[in-house]
């Protein structure tokens, strides 16, 4: 098992960076390490890539931890394996990016929403980081922590111009995010009542537990939402699953890649002037 390193930048990527490459192959990345599997006490994490550009060293992960052996929910988590990884790490800014399904009805395949809410509907998600280790019998600390400004805005505002710059015909400064439980994808009645008439604007699966663990470690994060599809009976139902998700991810999986690695090289991975890591304390509870 590999030693986790100390970075403070940590990439976990979605079906948007798949066959992309991303880090191999883009100017100025050089790649460290590769197939880093670290021991967590829930168990080996999914592969990570440590790598380095404009003098910053990052992590990354494909799909936010998860395998065909590790799964998103409890118990053992990829969300709690690849947060204990970024804990040990020191990791303070973390981008993450998914494909997701549009709920609002002004958006399109192709769009680019950069978030500054969320709504969680998973039910079999982890909660606390630091409850899950001490129920491994850690002795780590207790933190309680505010979600006013959940996804950074410092962060978002960099991820924003970058998504421009990489050439997204359109992208949204705010937009708020239901993150559904899945694996399967939502019926029209659903799309209609539960998110769409709630004012959410996209729907994905991959944001919980990342959003507030990111929060529980004292870290930064932003989010890169593309849009892939509308939400089912909302505009056009022509889409036709697997063919269009692989298209989708041929033309756009590039250009996302590219707009995540121009904000690692604008960051600056040791600001705070955000505010993110003051809105957590140690808690005597929890
Ligand atoms: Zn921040």
């Amino acid at each position: 098992m590999a030693e986790i390193p100390k970075v403070k930048i940590a990439v976990l990527g979605g079906s948007t960076t798949i066959g992309s490459g991303f880090p191999r192959g883009y100017e100025g990345v050089k790649v460290i390490a590769d197939d880093l599997v670290f021991e967590t006490p829930f168990g080996p994490t999914a592969p990570f890539t440590h790598g380095k550009v404009d003098g910053k060293e990052f992590l990354y992960v494909g799909f936010h931890g998860i395998t065909r052996e590790i799964r998103n929910t409890e118990p053992d988590s990829s969300g709690e394996r690849v947060f204990y990884v970024l804990w040990k790490a020191g990791v303070k800014k973390i981008i993450g990016t998914a494909l997701c399904g549009s709920t609002n009805r002004l958006l399109d395949p192709g769009d680019a929403v950069v978030p500054d809410d969320f709504v969680d509907f998973t039910t079999k998600r982890p909660q606390m980081l630091m409850v899950s280790l001490r129920d491994k019998g850690l002795d780590v600390p207790r933190f309680s922590y505010r979600l006013h400004q959940p996804l950074c805005p410092s962060l978002s505002g960099l991820l924003v111009d970058a998504c421009v710059d990489a050439g997204f015909p359109r992208v949204f400064k705010r937009g708020i995010v239901g993150v559904a439980e899945g694996p399967r994808l939502e019926s029209p009645a659903e799309i209609r009542l539960r998110w769409q008439n709630m004012g959410i604007d996209v729907v994905t699966m991959n944001l919980v537990p990342e959003v507030f663990f990111a929060r529980e470690i004292g870290a930064c994060y932003a989010a890169l939402e593309l849009v892939s599809n509308y939400g089912e009976g909302l505009v056009d139902p022509r889409w036709e699953g697997s063919t269009a998700f692989s298209d989708f991810q041929k033309r756009w999986s590039r250009p996302s890649a590219e707009a995540i690695l121009n904000v690692l090289k604008a960051m600056d991975p040791d600001d705070e002037s955000c505010g993110c890591g003051g809105l957590r304390w140690e808690s005597i509870l929890l």
